[in-house]
């Protein structure tokens, strides 16, 4: 119901204080928190068609939910129905093969588990089970609106390949979840036209084209321009994530990264690192600097950092899997200031690069996003460790950005028109040139090296490999 009022608000906002002209809105596409899902019972196809233009949409769908609270990726109770899907579907490869993803506790379908198993009566009031993304367009177009592979992806439930539902997966979540789910369809696929409803209520046209809506991911990968091979982003924020464009669907076999369907039809990937600007922020806490310090002392000591190492893991960590905090060090002292905070941005990007070679993707250029994304020399150092060009990109809100991309997208199909990517996002998503980072290449040789004594010392860290003191002390005198 919340989200519900907030699109109430949105709409009136755009009718009554905004000076957009609403009858020249072509058409729009939304954006939803992936992984949240939202529960209708039998009344709600009816209730949606029926609306009273004089009364603000909140007050008419009370009675529409068969559970009056929606699941976010934020919850993570569901470990036990994890590892039953995982075990139905023959262990956490095969499910990542199928699904795109290993079981994760706030994706969908271990959500609807658990609803199932602790109230298996509101489970078979549920007549349809909609996605955030797919629950807002159903309230722009008053009709059930299908699910696109882009948030499909993040349910555990879609065969990433064939991008409909995998019936092995459907069966091993709950039973008749068939019939409760919209069906998946491609991302410029039209739901409907702007219902009565907003054109009575607001004056928004009726011949407004509502396209499908998908995840804040999908959205994102466009709101940034990640419409071909070679391209990825990382966005420096709380956590980092790394997220690229896929032409197919290679899957993780380590099992930490997600593969979702991308709104260009073809795939993305996506890799969370839970310890990000939260390390950063430690390190430069305990030497007492600013990020002007930080910086500055980034510029000043050596690439390579003469071998000593930091593994930022200050709190339990995603990528690689390491359950138990604890930050661990490798030649280096923890008073020394100017080594943490060199050993902390080389840690993180080292592993981003490790960690994302199951992709595939022979990465020519990196858009860098968010709030670190402002410090050029945690830039510098991602160029060089990725050997690749990074650009500063100038997105505010990339997921809206991206959502109304897709909207113009899909108009242009539904007219016929063969509008490449490459045009949908020309003049909207351009990365700033004069921000670029070249990679300097004898630095990238150096950590082609260095990465690799990186990946033991992880391994030595997490009770795997040999002690990698011997490998670092050859770094000592560079
Ligand atoms: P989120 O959206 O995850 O909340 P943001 O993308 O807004 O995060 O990034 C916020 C973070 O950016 C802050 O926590 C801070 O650590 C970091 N940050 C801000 N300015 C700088 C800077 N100059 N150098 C490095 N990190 C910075």
């Amino acid at each position: 119901a919340l989200w519900v009022a907030a699109l109430d608000h949105v709409m009136e906002f755009l009718a009554r204080e905004s000076e957009v002209d609403l009858k020249q809105i072509r058409a729009v596409a939304g954006s939803g928190q992936q992984h949240g899902s939202v529960y209708l019972n039998a009344s709600a196809t009816g209730a949606l068609s029926q609306l009273d233009p004089r009364r603000p949409l909140v007050e008419q769908i009370g009675t529409i939910f068969s559970r009056p609270t929606s699941p976010i990726w934020m919850d993570s109770s569901t470990s036990q129905e994890c590892r039953e899907i995982t075990d139905a579907l023959s262990g956490p490869s095969a499910l990542a093969d199928l699904t795109g993803s290993r079981a994760f506790e706030r994706f969908t379908g271990p959500q609807i588990r658990k609803f199932y198993h602790t109230e298996p009566e509101a489970y078979a009031n549920t007549t349809t089970i909609h996605l955030v993304s797919s629950f807002l367009a159903t309230l722009l177009c008053g009709e059930h609106a299908a699910i696109d592979p882009g948030d499909g992806a993040g349910m555990n439930l879609m065969d990433l390949r064939r991008k409909a539902w995998a019936p092995a997966a459907l069966d091993a979540t709950a039973p008749g979840l068939q019939d409760k789910l919209p069906p998946v369809k491609e991302s410029s696929t039209i739901a409907g036209r702007l219902s009565s409803y907003w054109a009575e209520r607001f004056g928004f046209s009726t011949e407004t084209l509502v396209a499908l809506s998908s995840g804040d991911n999908p959205c994102s990968l466009i709101g940034v321009g990640l419409v071909a091979s070679g391209r990825i982003a990382i966005s420096l924020g709380t956590s980092d994530t790394l997220f690229g464009f896929l032409p197919q669907p290679v899957v993780d076999s380590g099992g930490r990264g997600h593969v979702f369907g991308s709104p260009t039809g073809d795939y993305m990937s996506l890799i969370c690192f839970l310890n990000g600007s939260l390390a950063r922020e430690q390190i430069r806490d305990a030497a007492g600097y600013s990020w002007d310090d930080f910086e500055r002392v980034l510029g000043e000591t050596p690439p390579g950092n003469r071998g000593r190492v930091l593994l930022p893991w200050f709190a339990p960590e995603i990528t690689p899997h390491v359950p138990e905090s604890g930050v661990r060090r490798y030649g280096l002292d923890d008073s020394d200031g100017p080594g943490n905070v060199r050993a902390v941005v080389e840690a993180q990007m080292m592993a981003m690069a490790n960690h994302s070679e199951w992709m595939g993707v022979e990465v020519d250029t990196i858009y860098a996003t968010g709030g670190a994304a402002s410090n050029r020399g945690i830039l510098t150092i991602m160029a060089d460790v990725h050997g690749a060009n990074v650009y500063q990109l100038e997105v505010g809100n990339s997921a809206a950005l991206g959502a109304a991309l897709r909207a113009f997208q899909a108009f242009e199909v539904a007219c016929g028109r063969g509008t490449s990517w490459d045009e949908v996002i020309r003049d909207f998503v351009t990365p700033l040139a004069e921000s670029r980072i070249a990679p300097d290449p004898e630095r990238v040789e150096l950590y082609r090296e260095l990465r690799r004594v990186y990946t033991a010392c992880e391994e030595h860290a997490l009770g795997r490999g040999e002690d990698p003191a011997s490998f670092l002390a050859r770094y000592q005198d560079a």
